[in-house]
């Protein structure tokens, strides 16, 4: 059994529990509960505040976590990162109200920054020699410049609307965020076997995110140049159609590109596309 610790609510709770149901770990909707059971893998879900994630996982009450990297540098605790998840994607910026005339980095000296991330914070005033002073709070950060309480704010900036709600403006983007696995150190050998399976699975999973599978029929003849425009995992699959002089071909294909190569596809002659979902992909 192996005891992966979540976010019990808030931003990344409800990814966090897509990825494990599309990894084939269902667990009931427990929320209220501090403690889940995945039914068909042998799995425990501890759901717990995104600032307590690391630590269970550094002394061992859980063997994973899913938590921002923030959160990771933040509590500084002894775990170690396995996979980035790709969601939750967000940077922690030092933002000033919008009328100052920033000069660069030389502003903060002296000045004071309402922040929920000290560490991090201090961390990085320390590197590039700056002095200031560090004010926590622990949320409504972005109100602080306007209330007095300090004169600017380190804080996580995703679209950038709240800041500009706030008359605020980011000028530091000093660290880039998202969701990551954790571990501890040492897994112990006996839940080895049960962690190679989540991890499989949940590459599996990220694989197959942002890809659809493409199918058309195409002259014979045009073949070539379609397979020139359909870069496959490995190569596209081409198939003889009972019609004579028309192929079928079959590929896999990043949604960034989809539109562009199924303009080009069309254009040199392929009918009957279907595109189609990417469940998992399986290496
Ligand atoms: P908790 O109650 O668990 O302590 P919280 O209020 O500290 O929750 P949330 O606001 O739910 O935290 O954010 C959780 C994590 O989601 C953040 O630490 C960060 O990694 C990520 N995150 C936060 N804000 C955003 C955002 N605007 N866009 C994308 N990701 C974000
Ligand atoms: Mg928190």
């Amino acid at each position: 059994m192996i005891r992966l610790a979540i976010q019990s609510k808030g931003r990344l709770n409800e990814e966090s529990l897509k990825l494990l149901k599309d990894s084939g770990i269902e667990v009931d909707d427990t929320r209220r509960k501090f403690i889940g059971k995945a039914s068909d893998f042998p799995l425990e879900l501890l759901y717990l505040r995104d600032d307590d994630i690391p630590g269970v996982v550094a002394d061992g009450s859980a063997d994973l976590g899913v938590v921002g990297l923030n959160e990771v540098a933040e509590s500084g605790a002894d775990v170690k990162v396995i996979r980035k998840l790709g969601f939750g994607r967000c940077r922690i910026s030092l933002a000033v109200p919008k009328e100052v005339d920033y000069p660069g980095l030389s502003w903060f000296q002296g000045r004071s920054i309402a922040t929920s991330y000290p560490s991090i914070l201090s961390r990085f005033l320390s590197e590039k020699g700056i002095s200031a002073e560090i004010r926590e709070i622990k949320g409504s950060v972005e109100i602080a410049p306007a209330a007095g309480i300090a004169d600017a704010i380190f804080d996580i900036v995703s679209s950038g609307g709240t800041l500009v709600s706030n008359g605020l403006r980011e000028v530091e983007p000093v660290m880039e965020s998202e969701a990551v696995l954790v571990g501890g150190n040492d897994i112990p050998a006996d839940k080895r076997e049960v962690l190679d399976s989540v991890l499989f699975r949940f590459d599996s999973v990220r694989e197959s995110r942002g890809k659809k599978y493409i199918l058309m029929n195409i002259p014979t003849g045009k073949v070539g140049e379609a397979m020139s425009l359909l870069p496959s995992m490995r190569s596209p699959t081409v198939m003889p159609l009972a019609l004579e002089g028309w192929s079928s071909i079959h590929s896999v294909v990043d949604d960034s590109r989809l539109w562009r190569t199924v303009e080009s596809l069309k254009r040199i002659g392929a009918e009957g596309i279907l595109i189609l979902n990417v469940d998992k992909v399986i290496d």
